[in-house]
């Protein structure tokens, strides 16, 4: 490890997502060299706690040796095979097996990615296929919201809502279209509760379906807490109403829990957390730890087996990747999936979900939080240059940027979306480790309400 050797290669040659290009080749990166629990190292000896899991997904650490041996053990194994044609290994088989026990909704059969996007996208094609096979092949549209993020691929970055994912592409895509947000504080008119807010957006879902013609409309796809969108959390009764509607116009839900999956939300599913009943659920991230690429992509019976009757009649289904269900991957996340249950991750969540959000909420009322939302061990600090009159920061001011690069200085890595500040810490950090990530964020929020003093 050489730090110089590091950055230079890096700036030479590596081309980052979502990076400022210009600034990367005059900042350099920063090197992560090793973690251990909830904490990460830099190539020049620096420690940080990781109080986003990386991109929400190393929920049992950078450290799991359990982990490390699953995957090692499995490279010896069986480095590689694929899953075409009927071919299939012992641990993507046990996983897919395990996956279904583990649904929150009765589910029949999963395929296999290798990302959320990927899963998302695998969906679309699933529901569209599924639609062609029951002879309804004008059935295709699909309905999706603003802000919410589903991934980069062409077709879950059309399904996301949010404008840098379409900017400069041309999308969304033909049939792809998107319904309002349920971020109550946003988007709610004056005085309006949770209730009819939500009533209001399942009134506008259901007029959206009947304009477009319900004969054309086929899924509705939706994180149980939008993740890159700002950690919305929807209202209480929101997919109780949306669902209805869905219900009525036979409309498929896809619930995409790439974030929620895995006791995020102090239940296994956040459909549970939020009472949706989906026809496909896809997960992804915390499925292995973020240890190694994969995903998965749950059907019910009624998908399933009207593909299985059917497709005979239209072909196979034409869509697969070379690593579905690769076996390293897959004995990894079944490994995770039997850490969390073996170490009852899910009551450890619920034990620490108070400490959590009460330490969120101490930020009510500080100089330039406007809202403080969360769930389970997820939660977002909203931040406005005049909270009282929802005065946003001009972005010149790089609000959160700022809030970040304080962070790094302060020793605690959170992420900004916008001027939005995320916290989603690995779900094995302690109630000890829940104070000390508290301390150094209240250093960093102090030190950057000081530098616009
Ligand atoms: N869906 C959700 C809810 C996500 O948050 C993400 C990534 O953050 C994705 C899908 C895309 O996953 P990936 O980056 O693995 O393609």
């Amino acid at each position: 490890n050489n730090p110089n050797a590091n950055a230079a290669n890096d700036i030479a040659a590596h081309f980052h997502s979502f990076t400022n290009l210009t600034a990367h080749a005059q900042t350099g990166p920063l090197v992560i060299t090793r973690g251990d629990g909830i904490f990460v190292e830099d190539d020049k000896g620096n420690r940080y706690l990781e109080a986003m899991s990386g991109l929400w997904c190393a929920s049992l650490g950078f450290s799991n040796e359990r982990l490390a041996k699953a995957g090692s053990d499995a490279l010896y194994q069986l480095p590689y095979y694929h899953t075409f044609t009927g071919r299939s290994n012992p641990a993507a088989a046990a996983l897919a097996s395990k996956l279904i026990s583990m649904a929150p909704v009765p589910m029949s059969k999963v395929f296999f990615a290798n990302s959320g996007s990927e899963a998302n996208d695998t969906a679309v094609k699933l529901i569209w296929y599924y639609n062609n096979a029951i002879g309804r092949p004008e059935k295709k549209k699909i309905i999706g919201r603003i802000n919410a993020y589903h991934g980069v691929t062409v077709a879950a970055a059309s399904i996301g809502g949010i404008p840098v994912n379409h900017r400069d592409f041309d999308l969304p895509i033909h049939n792809i279209m998107h319904v309002d947000c349920p971020h109550h504080f946003r988007y709610a008119q004056p005085g309006e509760s949770e209730e009819d807010f939500a009533t209001r957006l399942a009134d506008n879902l259901e007029k959206r379906i009947l304009q477009e013609g319900p004969e054309t409309v086929a899924a509705f796809f939706a994180e149980p807490v939008m993740g890159a969108g700002g950690v919305i959390v929807p209202p209480a009764t929101y997919f109780e109403k949306v669902q209805k509607v869905l219900a009525k116009y036979d409309v498929l839900l896809v619930a995409d829990e790439v974030v929620c999956g895995f006791g995020r939300t102090g239940e296994m599913f956040g459909s549970t957390t939020y009472g949706m009943k989906p026809d496909i659920i896809n997960t992804a991230k915390a499925l292995s730890s973020g240890y190694a690429p994969i995903s998965a992509v749950m059907v019910n019976e009624k998908i399933f087996s009207a593909i299985a009757e059917n497709s005979g009649n239209i072909g196979t289904f034409g869509h697969g990747f070379t690593y579905s269900g690769h076996p390293v991957s897959c004995a990894i996340a079944l490994e995770t999936l039997n850490i969390y249950e073996e170490d009852n991750i899910l009551a450890h969540v619920k034990s620490l979900t108070p400490q959590f959000q009460k330490g969120l909420r101490s930020y009510e009322g500080r100089k330039f939080v406007g809202e403080v939302r969360g769930v389970g061990l997820i939660g977002a600090i909203e931040l406005f240059a005049d909270p009282a009159n929802r005065v946003a920061f001009d972005p010149a001011a790089k609000a959160g940027t700022r809030v970040v690069e304080i962070g790094l200085e302060q020793g605690i890595i959170v992420r900004a979306l916008g001027d939005i500040m995320v916290l989603c810490p690995p779900l094995i950090i302690t109630s000890e480790e829940l104070d000390d990530l508290f301390e150094r964020f209240a250093r960093t929020m102090d030190i950057f309400e000081k530098s616009f003093a």
